[in-house]
């Protein structure tokens, strides 16, 4: 590998399973010292592990981002442990599928807190290291369901909208500290997120539907933030659209 992150401090949350652990292990390939963040610590451990095998450096940080002060504390234990911060992801998230009126509404809370206030908080927190040293990055893992809605993605799309307000209001006040704000949009990805689905019937006919197709694999979303985050200075790749070639 080039090394084209040699120096530089990552804050990937999500970090336990599917785009956020490709995506930690690709930065790392690349030379940054990445903080993984997530509930599950036993996969974070493996994630460490399998890093610092591979001669990268890795801290692991095993805590729930939906409370506003775990989040605060993620940041903080970054800066602490690895020096700094230069680049979040902000990937955690869970999709819970289902039709507004059949919902259990605390899916909708679940949803808020972790797709779009952890997010928030974690960037306002990451702002307080990023915006005095005047550098940074953070990306935003949205999804299609930011740009586009259907039956039994309302709630979710509602989160994934408000992910890319954020981000748009948060690249202009930021660019002139020179940080950087890219909004990812995957299509299908095969990874555990369809796991979580409190709607039988929902999941199932989403799962359906996943096996008529060649999914993209979480390591083709990583690829796209290893892209986004190695341009030169005068390069802010706002947003990235990538669906599987299957998905209508
Ligand atoms: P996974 O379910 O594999 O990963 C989700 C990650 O979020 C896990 O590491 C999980 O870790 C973490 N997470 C969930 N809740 C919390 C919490 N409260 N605190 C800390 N970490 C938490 O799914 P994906 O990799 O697919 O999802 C990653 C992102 O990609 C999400 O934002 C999702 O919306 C987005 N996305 C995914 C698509 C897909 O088809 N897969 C398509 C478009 C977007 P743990 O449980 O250990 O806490």
């Amino acid at each position: 590998h080039t090394g084209k992150l040699n120096g530089k401090v990552a804050l990937i949350t999500g970090a336990s399973s599917g785009i956020g652990a490709a995506t930690a292990l690709a930065l790392a390939q690349e030379g940054a010292a990445v903080a993984l963040v997530a509930r599950r610590q036993d996969r974070l451990e493996e994630l460490a592990k399998t890093i610092t095998a591979a001669g990268g450096k890795a801290e692991v940080i095993a805590l729930d981002i939906a409370d506003p002060a775990q989040a605060q504390e993620a940041a903080a234990r970054t800066v602490s442990t690895l020096g700094g911060l230069d680049i979040l992801v902000n990937n955690a998230g869970i999709m819970l599928l289902g039709p507004v009126a059949g919902a259990d509404p605390s899916d909708f809370s679940r949803m808020l807190d972790i797709n779009v206030l952890a997010l928030m908080n974690l960037t306002h927190e990451a702002l307080k290291t990023m915006t005095p040293q005047k550098s940074g990055h953070i990306v935003n893992i949205s999804s299609v369901s930011g740009r586009g809605a259907g039956p039994t993605s309302a709630g979710y799309s509602a989160t994934k909208w408000a992910v890319g307000g954020f981000s748009e209001g948060l690249r202009q006040e930021v660019r002139q500290s020179n940080v950087r704000v890219t909004v990812i949009e995957p299509g299908v990805v095969a990874t555990e997120l369809t796991d979580h689905i409190t709607h039988t019937e929902t999941k199932t006919s989403y799962e359906g539907r996943i096996a008529t197709m060649t999914p993209l694999e979480a390591e083709d979303i990583a690829a796209a933030v290893v892209y986004a985050v190695t341009q030169p200075l005068r390069v802010n790749v706002n947003e990235i659209l990538i669906r599987p070639l299957d998905q209508g």
